[in-house]
């Protein structure tokens, strides 16, 4: 059986890892799994999400080199689908493909004002410190931009918020490519605004990396008693969750603490709707909020009062949108494809043979990595059944016209394409290591950024 995973990130390589571990149906013998990323790279939204003083979560990475020796599951780089090829010609090779494509873009936010300059996507700014190959290499920070406002109370915000209230000394011990330690040396932010629209015990974070903002000793974490309101739902949703009555300890803790006279300071605002970025030459000067209040079903509505605070750039972390996929059906509002346990659905509601998806793409950007661990198990569980003629699921395919492994990389040398290899990541890995060792402040990594040089490593 051959399968193509679209997508190199946690959820695809999970996904990789599960289908080579399970039973086959009885008209298969053996399973084998290529992994098409976009990227020069495996991992995804590790290496390109994961902040980089966040090492821990990178440990996750030693796990899924495991999966990738896997001789049963290759890995071919720098190939983006749409581009390079496209669901016919996958279906030619390959008997299922599963689609991990994840979620990359930022949602929008409309709201007046959003698209002047100082207005970023958080989606941007973590690609841009992460040093993803296509962003630009220089970020645009302002020398008059002191006070910032990122909006959302996700992970991602704090992520944001904690990069944009660090100093560029602090982030040398990270794995940070140089020209990103450039850009921050030019960030002037001393005051990042966060703002939630909801009251402390809706927010979205999680009560490890609230509690985290406080390691630096160069930021005071200020909650803002305006706004922090917990009414009888707020307590239920207190009583009923352990993270919720954590984040709200934590939060509570922040709120009683004296600052600390540090010189950068995180503030956080509650029961803040963002409605208007505010601007004057073209600029973001300023961000409007409607003042809000609790309804008692964990929402808000807007009390009619409306504060507008001083900000000269506005970080939208209001949650991340997946790219829509060629050739597959797409869910606008939810920004995900249609699918049902991971079977993609067309528009009319029958399945498309031989497609499924698994991850953000399958069910949106949210949950934490390990969670697409039961997702994919529940994906490759319903394409096993799709491809056992004894269960008559009715979304049987015959199998491709080429099956054979080799097809695939003629097809690559046919199409010129300069596709990279797990050797090849092995190559580039050892060389981020070596830079990494040899640099003026010795890390345990400095990534490089170019695609056209990781490529050059990676197939030297
Ligand atoms: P998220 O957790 O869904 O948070 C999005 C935030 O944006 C929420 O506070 C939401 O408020 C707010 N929001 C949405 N629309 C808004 C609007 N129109 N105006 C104002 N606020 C708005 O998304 P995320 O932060 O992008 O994180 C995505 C996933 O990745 C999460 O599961 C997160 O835990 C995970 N992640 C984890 C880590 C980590 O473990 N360190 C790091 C990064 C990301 P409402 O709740 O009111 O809608």
């Amino acid at each position: 059986m051959r399968v193509a995973v679209v997508g190199a990130g946690p959820a695809g390589i999970y996904a990789a890892d599960i289908l080579t571990k399970a039973d086959l149906p009885s008209t298969f013998d053996s399973v084998t799994v290529d992994l098409i990323e976009r990227d020069p790279t495996p991992f995804g939204l590790i290496r390109y999400g994961v902040a980089p003083d966040h090492p821990r979560i990178k440990e996750i990475v030693k796990a899924l080199k495991r999966v990738l020796s896997n001789p049963d599951i290759r890995f071919f780089g720098n190939v983006s689908y749409g581009d390079d090829l496209k669901l016919d010609d996958l279906q030619r090779f390959y008997d299922a493909v599963i689609f991990a494509t994840g979620a990359r873009r930022d949602r929008d936010l409309d709201i007046e004002g959003i698209d002047l300059k100082g207005s970023f996507g958080a989606a941007d700014f973590v690609a841009w410190y992460d040093g993803h190959p296509d962003v630009d290499r220089d970020w645009p920070f302002e020398p008059n931009a002191t006070s910032v406002a990122v909006l959302g109370v996700g992970n991602v915000g704090l992520d944001v918020a904690r990069i944009l209230a660090k100093t560029a000394d602090e982030l040398l011990t990270t794995e940070i490519p140089d020209n990103v330690a450039d850009g921050l040396r030019r960030n002037a932010t001393t005051d990042v605004h966060v703002f939630a629209r909801r009251g402390p015990a809706q927010v979205k974070f999680t009560p490890m990396e609230l509690r985290e903002l406080n390691h630096s000793p160069n930021i005071d974490v200020v909650v803002h008693p305006e706004g922090f309101e917990l009414d009888e739902d707020s307590m239920d949703a207190i009583r009923g969750s352990k993270s919720v009555k954590l984040v709200v300890d934590v939060l509570q803790n922040y709120l009683a603490k004296e600052p600390s006279g540090a010189a950068h300071r995180i503030h956080i605002h509650f029961c803040q709707n963002p409605v208007e970025v505010l601007g004057e030459d073209g600029r973001v000067v300023g961000l409007r909020t409607e003042v809000t209040e609790l309804d008692g079903t964990g929402n808000v509505r807007g009390t009619g009062d409306f504060i507008d605070w001083p900000v000269q750039a506005v970080y939208r972390a209001i949650g991340y949108y997946s790219d829509n996929l060629a050739g597959l059906p797409f869910d606008l509002a939810g920004g995900v494809v249609p699918n049902d346990g991971g079977r993609v659905i067309n528009i009319d509601g029958s399945a498309l043979p031989g497609a499924y998806v698994t991850g953000w793409i399958k069910r949106g950007p949210v949950g934490l990595i390990g969670h697409t661990k039961s997702d994919a198990a529940q994906t490759v569980e319903l394409m096993l059944e799709d491809v056992d003629p004894s269960t008559g699921s009715g979304t049987e395919r015959s199998r491709p016209e080429q099956p054979e492994r080799e097809a695939v990389d003629a097809y690559f040398e046919s199409r010129g394409l300069e596709v990279t290899t797990w050797e090849g990541w092995e190559r580039l890995d050892a060389h981020e290591l070596a830079l990494g060792e040899s640099h003026a402040h010795p890390r345990e990594r400095v990534k490089v950024v170019p695609r056209d040089e990781m490529v050059r490593i990676s197939r030297s």
